[in-house]
């Protein structure tokens, strides 16, 4: 960690705001390549001794972290509530729980997900293959502004557990709440250089990638995940990339309406709608598009807006970003220039704090850049489509494919769907959820990103995956080694046409 940051000059400091109120929170540094480059040094220095242990061991460590979490929550609540204009719910249930929940998942399966795993060889029948897994390093973790306890925390976690150094390099819109999770490790006696933050903006994250890390787990926008891509190409370092979502909710004409709507609208304005699996357009089929948008817009009306840290017990909080405010007002001003009809909302909220309404638009069409770009803010745009191929059709007509939503009383029909749609994760009758369940894959296709975080694949991805090939039967010599005999041959492609040509019953 960095000195205090209050001492600093402003040149090299970054100014924390609280988004609710405009009120600054405080400051961090903002580290250059040198104590960039010094701090993954220390963390690789600790991670000699920590890769050492037996998976079990790091688990029994890393399960303090939540006990410490877990008592100290309130403590990181009011900061996420203040640094990341949060509801208190949503800074327990979407944060907090979810990385207490996933230390102990990890820690109770961890050991068996990295056992030694054996291949059984279907023709060499005298060896044998097993794979086993080895920490990579250091990891480096860059992250977005929006979960930023959750999505950091959660794949430290992990990479701790797997083994591994961690240098996390936090939003510069977020970063105090990165130092109070440090302050937590600290505190739950683990290995203080393990575990590095280093604060600053995007530079300080393109210092990470090249402070010879071993592998990045990146988690932001499309733009900048190129970057980073390219970054780690450069340099052979692997990367797992989280990058942005324009999550579709495909409304049949069979739905629950009410679970829909209220579906729908939570996962459109939780959060304030900066979640990268935020309903972003609803596609509703003709026969019901009327009903849901009643419904959802009653269900819009009747939420409270406000700033959380003033202790008031709101629905929607303050946005974390200021430019993302107006990115939101420009994506609706341009889809009501186009033909869009704002049901409810469609401006900032209230002032001084960064805030924009939660919104439904109606009479979107897909050309509109609202159902095209992400829009990251507390926005519902709805579209009226003929039946449930033409929904399937728009939500597929996207760069983008993390997350996907149908809403259907058919399982059947439900799971047909969703595996018709180009998404990471299509979940049916519900939203958002599943990244709270750590034992499932989270991570998109097309432009959304690269690898998966969380489960044991997020988990084996952290490691190096390293194949040991032994013999079970001692022979003198293979049969395919030197010298080259002709006899070797007609043995060898007698055997071949046998063992992969047509079966003797088929010819
Ligand atoms: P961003 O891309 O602007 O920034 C993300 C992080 O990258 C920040 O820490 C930033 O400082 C850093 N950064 C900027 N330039 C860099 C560079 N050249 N090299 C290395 N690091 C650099 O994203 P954001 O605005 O913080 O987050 C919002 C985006 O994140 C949205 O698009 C959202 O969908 C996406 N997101 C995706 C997931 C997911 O799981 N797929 C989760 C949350 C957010």
């Amino acid at each position: 960690m960095g000195a205090a940051a209050t001492d600093l000059p402003a040149a090299d400091t970054i100014t924390s705001i609280n988004p609710g109120t405009g009120q600054p929170l405080g400051q961090v540094p903002d580290m250059g390549p040198s104590e960039v480059r010094a701090a993954v040094d220390r963390a690789r220095a600790a991670q000699r001794e920590w890769g050492q242990l037996t998976v079990d061991a790091r688990c029994k460590r890393v399960t303090r972290f939540a006990e410490v979490l877990m008592e100290r929550s309130d403590e990181v609540i009011d900061l996420l509530v203040a640094e990341g204009g949060k509801t208190r719910l949503e800074a327990l249930g979407m944060e907090v729980i979810v990385v207490a929940d996933l230390v102990r998942y990890f820690a109770k399966h961890a050991p068996a997900m990295l056992a030694p795993e054996r291949v059984p060889l279907h023709l060499l029948k005298h060896r044998a293959s097993y794979l086993h897994f080895v920490p990579r390093g250091v990891v480096g973790i860059v992250a977005p502004w929006n979960f930023p306890f959750s999505i950091p925390l959660g794949e430290t976690m992990m990479a701790l557990i797997a083994g591994n150094g961690v240098v996390l390099k936090p939003s510069e819109v977020t970063p105090l709440i990165a130092r109070k999770a440090h302050e937590l490790y600290v505190a739950a006696g683990l290995p203080p250089e393990l575990f590095q933050v280093v604060t600053g903006r995007g530079a300080t994250g393109a210092a990470l990638i090249d402070a010879g890390i071993d592998y990045c787990v990146f988690t932001g926008s499309v733009a900048t995940g190129r970057k980073v891509a390219a970054a780690c190409g450069e340099r052979l370092i692997p990367c797992t990339l989280e990058l942005g979502g324009k999550a579709p909710a495909v409304v049949c004409a069979d739905a629950d309406l009410d679970r829909a709507a209220q579906a729908i609208t939570w996962g459109g304005f939780a959060n304030s709608g900066q979640v990268c699996a935020s309903v972003e357009r609803v596609y509703a089929v003709d026969a019901v598009h009327d009903a849901l948008v009643e419904k959802i817009v009653a269900h819009a009306r009747a939420l409270r807006q406000g700033d959380a840290s003033s202790g008031a017990e709101v629905d929607v909080g303050a946005m974390a970003w200021d430019r993302q405010v107006e990115t939101v007002e420009r994506l609706v001003t341009s889809a009501v220039a186009a033909g869009a009809k704002v049901e409810v909302g469609g401006a900032r909220g209230p002032a001084p704090g960064q805030f924009f309404q939660p919104t439904v638009l109606t009479g979107c069409r897909q050309d509109m850049d609202v159902m095209r770009k992400e829009i990251f803010g507390p926005v519902i745009p709805i579209m009226r489509v003929a039946d449930e191929g033409e929904a399937v059709r728009h939500a597929n007509d996207s760069h983008l494919g993390l997350l996907a939503y149908v809403f259907t009383r058919d399982r059947e029909r439900g799971n047909r769907l969703a595996e018709q749609i180009e998404a990471g994760t299509v979940m049916v009758n519900d939203v958002l959820a599943t990244y709270a369940c750590p034992e499932t894959p989270w991570g998109g296709v097309k432009q959304s990103g690269i690898g998966r975080t969380h489960s044991s694949i997020g988990l084996r991805d952290l490691s190096e995956t390293r194949h040991v090939n032994h013999d079970r039967v001692a022979l003198p010599r293979e049969v395919w080694w030197y010298p080259y005999k002709s006899s070797t041959f007609r043995a060898l492609s007698r055997g071949a046409k046998l063992l992969f040509g047509k079966r003797f019953w088929q010819r």
